[in-house]
């Protein structure tokens, strides 16, 4: 799946295969390691070289965003204590949206550690289905399907999660997964206040139907309003569920003391949005095309 890149995204810009997110198959990328590092302000990446997860830490205790899979939790609690910080202090996981390669994990660090796991409504009985009640994969079995886990706080559009003096909110930007969620939380960085994104994912993966989809009738205005919601977003610090969104592997070595923190890209995310924006218009004009044949 994850080599079977649509027409619509390939040859584009970003259309690296892993930023599709296509769940089908774990690419090897998912489960390979990459550095544990900081990001900005109390924010760390503890995800791998293909999938993102990123640790919150706040005097409360932290966040972690995204549980990956279920093999990968052993490299993300590694990548906690490298960090020097504790596995067992994670008291809130969140995730970008009910796809394996985000939330096969979470049953097994809700149990290690006793997080409160929350989630966008839409995209709870999915994660509380273990993947059988998602629109696209539920019936696909494989790596699509995971433990499942009860949600201890069912979230809605623009609810607000806070911890320690941190506070996050969640953006519903659906048509990837029902659910699929956007966080943005503010940041203090050298003194000045930041905007930060951790986008959820505005891609349509290899076999998504959008015109007549009988399991999810409005996935074309959904990602209509994933488009409005991540253009009205005010980003200083982009990042996103997969590293490629942003470019993570090109920018994290431009991580160093005294330089401009690379990670700070409010044009990246520009480009990023209007690039997916672009390949959705395609293949939705694609399809529409296709069923008047
Ligand atoms: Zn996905």
């Amino acid at each position: 799946m994850l080599r079977k890149l649509t027409s619509a995204a390939a040859g584009l810009l970003f259309a690296a295969p892993l930023l599709l997110c296509a769940p089908a198959k774990a690419a090897s990328e998912y489960l390979e390691p990459f550095p544990a590092h900081h990001v900005i302000s109390n924010i760390y990446y503890v995800g791998t070289k293909g999938q993102a997860n990123y640790l919150i830490t706040t005097p409360a205790g932290n966040i972690l965003v995204n549980s990956g899979l279920e093999t990968t939790v052993a490299m993300t609690k590694a990548s906690i204590e490298k960090l020097g910080f504790k596995y067992s202090d994670t008291k809130i996981l969140l995730i970008s949206h009910a796809h394996f390669d985000h939330d096969a994990g979470s049953a097994k660090i809700v149990k290690e550690t006793g997080a409160k796991y929350e989630v966008m409504d839409v995209d709870v009985p999915v994660v509380e289905s273990g993947g059988k009640k998602d629109f696209n994969y539920g019936d696909k079995g494989g790596e699509n399907l995971y433990p499942a886990v009860k949600v201890d706080r069912v979230l809605h559009d623009g609810d607000t999660v806070s911890l320690g003096g941190t506070v996050m909110t969640a953006h519903k930007t659906p048509g990837h997964t029902k659910g699929c969620t956007t966080w943005t939380l503010k940041v203090k960085d050298g003194g000045k206040m930041l905007d930060v994104v951790i986008v959820g994912s505005p891609n349509v993966n290899a076999g998504y139907v959008l015109v007549g989809n009988k399991l999810y009738p409005q996935i074309a205005q959904d990602y209509e309003q994933t488009f409005r919601v991540l253009k009205s977003l005010p980003v200083d610090v982009f990042l996103g569920a997969h590293g490629a969104y942003y470019g993570m592997e090109a920018k994290y070595p431009k991580m160093k003391a005294g330089a401009a923190n690379p990670f700070i890209d409010p044009a990246g995310y520009k480009a990023y949005v209007a690039d997916r924006e672009a390949a959705f218009r395609k293949e939705l004009a694609k399809q529409k095309a296709g069923t008047k044949l």
